[in-house]
């Protein structure tokens, strides 16, 4: 049975160098980036992302085949921990959300023609991408629910979009969009809808504004774009006309397509968060020995000693869940219900025992962690966006529930384990001895 708690020596440099580049370069570079634009920050960032592709670092979530390093889910997970420390460090390392679903999602959806088109330059990083299912005016959770319409172009073998979409982060700097769209309203629920590419600029596409939300507050008049990755745009379709050839997969495979690009997705967002919650650990424990309260370090007393053994207690629990439920995609792969649960597990329970950490950390620090003088304010507001984004905690929830109760045998009329049943069953197997021993004295 091999089961080891140790990466081999080789894989344990590579982790210790991404660690030093995050938290020595990325980490510091990006104090200095505010009010920068999308083209400022991409010439800044060029130097780091070849620094990494020296390294033979970049993109490494997908299989050689597709230019990437084919690891294994463990491997990614705990390189996604250390990258999670920052939330620029997975664009410099080619593997941040939402491109590196997208790709997952090209690589098995698309022909050929069209991996040379999106895939490949999005994989080098030589494009940027949206993925758009989420609708304002529907409950999004419910991905059959969704309005925005493609209809066949009568002139010719094109598609026509209509539809208001939103959510669609980084649509406002992105170079194409994969967007969900209902193409046979009369078909079985999971075989209405298909997956297309729609191109920056394609006329009919408005990106009406990027949202204003917990991350950026104040974008949320219409027209305000953030102008740099991390917006999430607002945007309509009118009479929107692309081509043919971008429909990715068949028509109906808009749902099926989705699903394939978060499985591995997942369990890096959990890891990343993982990855925060470590981060404002080592800020609490720094604390709690540094700042002195009747005469005394913080650390001494004892309900910030809960504080600590609570959150340490708490985060090597979520990180084991999770390199458990990346062990078992690599296992049993992730299609279907092979690691369903375990990916539904990470996905709530993991933003929560974030959340839960970073905000000791700010009580740790009084008002200076309420400040902007610490990233603790900004961890706590943009992780809380985790128990909504990829599937609101409560669907989650619901999954696993449905997978624990799927073998689950009804019983009638008394549960298993009733004691009194039990025990008159035990009295027909062990009756006798029981009687012979008794008779003893
Ligand atoms: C930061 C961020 C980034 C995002 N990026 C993208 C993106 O790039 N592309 C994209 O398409 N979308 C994106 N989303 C949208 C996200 O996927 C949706 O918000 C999510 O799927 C929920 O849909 P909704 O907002 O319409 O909520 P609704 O479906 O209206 O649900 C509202 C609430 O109802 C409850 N609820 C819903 N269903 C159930 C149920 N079955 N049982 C019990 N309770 C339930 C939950 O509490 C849920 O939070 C992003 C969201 C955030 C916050």
């Amino acid at each position: 049975m091999a089961f080891s708690f140790s990466p081999d020596p080789d894989f344990e440099s590579t982790l210790a160098w991404i660690r030093s580049f995050v938290d020595e370069t990325i980490i510091p570079l990006d104090l200095l980036c505010e009010g920068l634009n999308q083209k400022q920050l991409d010439a800044l960032w060029a130097p780091l992302k070849a620094e990494v592709k020296k390294k033979g670092l970049w993109a490494p979530h997908l299989g050689p085949e597709h230019g990437g390093q084919g690891m294994g889910q463990v491997q990614l997970a705990l390189i996604h921990e250390i990258l999670g420390r920052h939330s620029l460090a997975p664009e410099i390392f080619g593997c941040q959300g939402p491109d590196s679903g997208n790709a997952e999602l090209l690589a098995v959806g698309a022909n050929e023609t069209q991996r040379e088109r999106w895939l490949y330059p999005l994989m080098r990083g030589d494009l940027r991408s949206t993925f758009s299912m989420t609708e304002p005016f529907t409950a999004s959770s419910d991905p059959t629910e969704m309005t925005t319409r493609a209809t066949r172009d009568p002139s010719g073998d094109g598609w026509i979009l209509n539809g208001h979409k939103w959510f669609a982060s980084n649509a406002s700097v992105s170079d194409f969009t994969l967007l969900f769209a209902v193409t046979d309203p009369e078909a079985p629920p999971h075989q209405r809808a298909s997956m297309f590419v729609v191109e920056r600029g394609t006329p009919g596409m408005t990106v009406v504004r990027d949202v204003g939300s917990m991350a950026h507050p104040h974008f949320s008049e219409p027209g305000r774009l953030y102008d740099r990755i991390g917006g999430h745009s607002e945007v309509v379709y009118e009479n929107c006309r692309i081509p043919g050839e971008n429909l990715i997969g068949q028509p109906g495979e808009g749902f099926l397509l989705s699903q394939k690009r978060l499985g591995g997705g997942r369990i890096h967002h959990a890891m990343r968060c993982i990855g925060q919650a470590q981060r404002a650990f080592e800020m609490l424990l720094e604390r709690a020995a540094s700042r002195k309260t009747k005469g005394r370090p913080l650390g001494h007393q004892q309900m910030v000693q809960d504080m600590i053994a609570e959150s340490h207690a708490e985060l090597e629990a979520a990180r084991l869940l999770v390199l458990k439920a990346a062990w078992t995609m690599d296992e049993r792969g992730a299609h279907g219900s092979n690691s369903r649960a375990e990916i539904s597990m990470i996905k709530f329970a993991v933003p929560r025992i974030t959340l839960g950490i970073i905000d000791r950390a700010i009580q740790i620090h009084g008002a200076l962690g309420y400040t902007t003088d610490m990233p603790l304010e900004e961890m706590y507001r943009t992780s809380r966006a985790l128990r909504i984004a990829d599937g609101a905690d409560e669907v989650h929830k619901q999954t696993l529930a449905k997978q624990l109760l799927k073998d689950v045998k009804p019983v009638s009329p008394w549960p298993s384990e009733h004691v009194p049943t039990r025990r008159a069953e035990a009295w027909k197997r062990f009756g006798k001895q029981i009687e012979a021993v008794r008779a003893l004295g």
